[in-house]
């Protein structure tokens, strides 16, 4: 599949001969029936006849990630620079410098910024996503949108409804995407609709890391598609099911679920909670590290794609700046441009004013410290060193003290992304050499991510150790 996809992205795609069409997986066998099994992300290819690509598209089958590296010259004409990894110590102390780095945040062709959505109600942020992707549409530079929508939300409930992955050809479907995706959803599910359906020559496919590795994995199989666009969000721990991300309310942040209508792990260090009529911040430290491992899918314990390399564009907040007491859906988000195709939406969508852009982001503050930091407290590496996981969080006094604390001193902007990407790429590795042991953990780590675990290794004993436990 991946020689067939630089044919397609040089030619039309209706010579390719027709492909055998093999039986979907019943999604009611998920995870124990999906190739696989714990650390399916639900990406929804098995559930299409498309499943037949599984061994070669699966995010966490074989090589897994690790294919990336091949992957970005197929899909941006290059790889990502492994020599630009930027170290706090390297870079001056307030300064966009950095916002190019290719090595932790993938092929850039233009400075990572900030960005708004213009005036666009009820999003989980000012609905960044929904705006390029509505300009994309209404401009008729494609013809149809994958995304996720909340199926309920006809029914006024826009919170905790079940997340399923739509083929909207109209503006107001798209809108359906807005608000928040509680957990795993299947964005590919809906493959087959798109190659049964030949109005459908342009398309915009929305989507997390995971799912955009194995969707262009099979671009080149969708063979009514004369092209293809890849919106991308950054995406780390999403939860394994919507209850899951229920149970994380109520048991974690203690607050009634049937209220809240999204939340975020935010950059000051705290979980931001919206309902109809509030808007609620908790210090991360006041969680249970109990909650973790209810709360965080296995398929995001392996995942070293938090950047989400293979989209056109991705939109992100971790590197984006936030105010004391600003709340998510007021805050500018960051946009990464990987390619041309990336560069046109965004341009699109600031044509039509859907979109507003902001400066190139920034970064200050040193990130190392608080990776190492953050891995020796985490819940999800005590338990597989066999420590105690705390039952209770912080009190609320000593939390707010803690958020307080680090806000002043530690990474801001861009160097919190790089802080959350560090820390997620070292937390995961020690997962996948725990589940999966040495030889299967080093062949399919990207190399980027293999360049941020060996730095660590040699800058922290404490680290090295827990590889080595
Ligand atoms: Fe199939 Fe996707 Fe699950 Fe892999 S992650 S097993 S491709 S549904
Ligand atoms: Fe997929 Fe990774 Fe996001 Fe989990 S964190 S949903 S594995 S991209």
């Amino acid at each position: 599949t991946l020689s067939t996809l630089v044919f397609a992205n040089s030619f039309s795609f209706r010579s390719i001969p027709t492909r055998t069409r093999s039986k979907p997986i019943d999604p009611a066998g998920w995870p124990d029936r999906f190739p696989a099994k714990e650390h399916c992300s639900k990406c929804g290819l098995c559930e299409t006849s498309f499943v037949s690509n599984v061994t070669d598209a699966c995010a966490f089958l074989g090589p897994g990630m690790a294919r990336i590296d091949e992957m970005e010259s197929i899909v941006h004409g290059r790889r990502r620079n492994l020599d630009d990894m930027v170290w706090s110590k390297k870079m001056s102390r307030s300064s966009s410098a950095g916002a190019e780095e290719e090595a932790r945040f993938g092929v850039v062709q233009q400075p990572i910024r900030l960005a708004k959505g213009n005036d666009m109600d009820n999003a989980q942020w000012t609905g960044v996503v929904t705006s390029i992707a509505l300009a994309m549409l209404e401009s008729e530079q494609v013809d149809a949108v994958i995304c996720i929508a909340n199926t309920d939300r006809d029914n006024g409930d826009t919170s905790w409804a079940s997340s399923e992955p739509i083929v909207a050809r109209t503006a107001e479907e798209v809108l359906r995407g807005r608000g928040v995706k509680p957990a795993l959803a299947p964005s590919l599910r809906v493959l087959d609709e798109i190659q049964d359906d030949p109005s459908i020559r342009r398309l915009l496919f929305c989507g997390v890391g995971c799912a955009v590795q194995a969707f262009r994995a099979i671009q080149s199989d969708l063979t009514n598609l004369e092209q293809v666009y890849v919106l991308g969000t950054n995406c780390a721990d999403n939860s394994p099911t919507v209850e899951a991300a229920q149970n994380f309310i109520q048991e974690g942040v203690k607050m009634d679920a049937s209220t809240v209508k999204g939340y975020e792990f935010m950059q000051d260090f705290k979980v931001h909670v919206k309902t109809a009529d509030s808007y609620v911040t908790k210090p991360y430290f006041t969680l249970p590290g109990t909650i973790a491992d209810s709360s965080i899918a296995m398929s995001c314990r392996a995942c070293f794609d938090y950047t989400n390399a293979l989209a056109d564009v991705v939109v992100g907040y971790m590197g984006a700046p936030l105010e004391a007491n600003a709340r998510m859906d007021g805050s500018f988000q960051t946009l990464t441009v990987r390619n041309e195709r990336g560069a046109q939406m965004v341009q699109t969508a600031v044509d039509s004013s859907r979109l507003i852009l902001g400066e190139v982001a920034t970064g200050k503050g040193s990130h190392e410290q608080l990776a190492v930091a953050t891995i020796t407290s985490d819940a999800l590496v005590a338990s597989m060193v066999n420590q105690t996981v705390p039952k209770v969080g912080m009190p609320g006094w000593m939390g707010e003290l803690m958020a307080f604390g680090m806000r002043q001193f530690g990474p801001k902007g861009l160097n919190f992304a790089r802080y959350s990407i560090d820390y997620h790429v070292l937390r995961n590795y020690l997962h996948i050499l725990d589940t999966w042991g040495q030889e299967r953990a080093d062949s399919s780590i990207p190399q980027y991510s293999r360049y941020i675990v060996d730095y660590y290794k040699e800058i922290d004993t404490e680290f090295a150790m827990l590889i080595s436990a």
